[in-house]
C-alpha cells in the first residue's frame, strides 16, 4: 500500500537530517508522499524539492506553526499552500522573530539560575535554521551543564520548569486564515499529547480542515477516537512520525507510523480547489 508521512523536521528547524538526507531516507523506507513540516519555516521544503523529484517522492508544501490559543501554545500543521504567498512568507518571518525573542526570555531565566548562555551560542547551534529550545539544549550539553537532551528539558527547558513565556506567536485564527488564503489546508498537530476532548472540539470549531489522527504519541484507542471524530465531522485525516532524526523518541517510527497515501489525495484535492477559487476572485 502506498504510504505517506506528513510530519517531519529537517535542519531548517530542529531536525538533524538535511532536506536531502531526509528525502533519501524517505525513499529508502518506501514512502510515496512526504511533507516536511519544519517549525515556522518552509526552507527545508524548498531545499528538498529537487531531491524529491529525483527520487519520485510526492513532496507537499508543509509547515508546523506555533500559534496562540487562549494563552496556550498550539501547534498547527499547514499543507499544500502556495509557497510564495507573500502574507504567509511574512507571517513565518514574524514567527521566527517571535522565536528569537522567546529564546532570549529563556536565556534570561537560565541566567537567574546561574547558567550563562548567549544568543550567539544558540544561533550558532541552529546553523541558520529556526531556533527553539532544542538548540538551547544542545548548548547546555556542549557546555557540560547537562549530560543529555532529556536532562536539559527535565532540569531547564520543560514547559513545567520555565516561568511563563510571553511568546509573540500569531493567534491561531489568523494562522488558519493566512494558510487558507494561501490556498492551503490546516490540521491540528498531535492532539493526543496536548488537549482534552472538549478542547480538541473547541479548536476544530475555529475552522481547521483536519486533525492529525496518526502520531507516535497516540496510543491505539486515541488514534481510533480521532479517526472517528474526523469521519463524523468530515475532517481531513492527517498523520506522520514527527521525525527529527535524533532525541525525539519518534525517529524509529519514520516509515513505520504512516498515513495511507489516499488521505494525501483528499488533502491535495481540497487545497487545489481552494487555490482555484482564490485565483477566480
Ligand atoms: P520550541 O519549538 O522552542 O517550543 O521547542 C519545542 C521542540 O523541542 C519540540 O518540537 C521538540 O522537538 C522538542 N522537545 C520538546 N519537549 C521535549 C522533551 N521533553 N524532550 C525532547 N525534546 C523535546
Ligand atoms: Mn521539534
Ligand atoms: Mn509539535
Ligand atoms: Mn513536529
Amino acid at each position: 500500500m502506498a504510504k505517506a508521512d506528513l510530519h517531519t523536521h529537517t535542519t531548517a528547524s530542529d531536525g538533524f537530517c538535511s532536506p536531502k538526507q531526509l528525502i533519501e531516507l524517505a525513499a529508502s523506507r518506501s514512502l510515496n508522499s512526504l511533507a516536511i513540516t519544519d517549525h515556522d519555516t518552509i526552507q527545508g521544503y524548498l531545499d528538498a524539492r529537487p531531491f524529491a523529484e529525483e527520487h519520485q517522492i510526492r513532496l507537499l508544501p508543509g509547515v508546523e506553526v506555533s500559534t496562540r490559543w487562549e494563552g496556550r501554545e498550539v501547534h498547527l500543521l499547514g499543507y499544500s499552500f502556495e509557497p510564495d504567498n507573500e502574507p504567509l512568507v511574512q507571517l513565518l518571518r514574524l514567527q521566527r522573530k517571535a522565536r528569537r525573542e522567546r529564546v532570549k526570555q529563556i536565556l534570561d531565566q537560565l541566567r537567574k539560575k546561574g547558567v550563562e548562555i548567549t544568543m550567539d551560542e544558540v544561533v550558532a547551534e541552529s546553523n541558520g535554521g529556526t531556533i527553539g529550545r532544542p538548540h538551547v539544549a544542545e548548548v547546555l550539553i556542549r557546555k557540560r551543564i547537562v549530560s543529555s537532551f532529556p536532562e536539559a528539558f527535565i532540569r531547564y527547558l520543560g514547559s513545567n520548569i520555565l516561568e511563563k513565556l510571553e511568546a509573540g506567536y500569531a493567534e491561531i485564527t489568523d494562522v488558519i486564515r493566512v494558510i487558507r488564503e494561501a490556498g492551503g489546508a490546516t490540521s491540528l498537530a498531535h492532539p493526543g499529547r496536548m488537549y482534552s476532548r472538549n478542547e480538541t472540539e473547541g479548536l476544530l470549531e475555529l475552522g481547521l480542515d483536519g486533525i492529525e489522527c496518526i502520531h507516535p504519541s497516540h496510543h491505539y484507542d486515541q488514534q481510533k477516537q480521532y479517526l472517528e471524530l474526523a469521519e463524523r465531522e468530515n475532517l481531513l485525516i492527517t498523520g506522520g512520525s514527527d521525525f527529527h532524526g535524533k532525541h525525539d523518541g519518534y525517529t524509529p517510527y519514520f516509515g513505520i507510523v504512516t498515513l495511507s497515501d489516499s488521505r494525501v489525495n483528499e488533502l491535495a484535492r481540497m487545497a487545489r480547489r481552494r487555490s482555484i477559487l482564490l485565483h477566480e476572485e
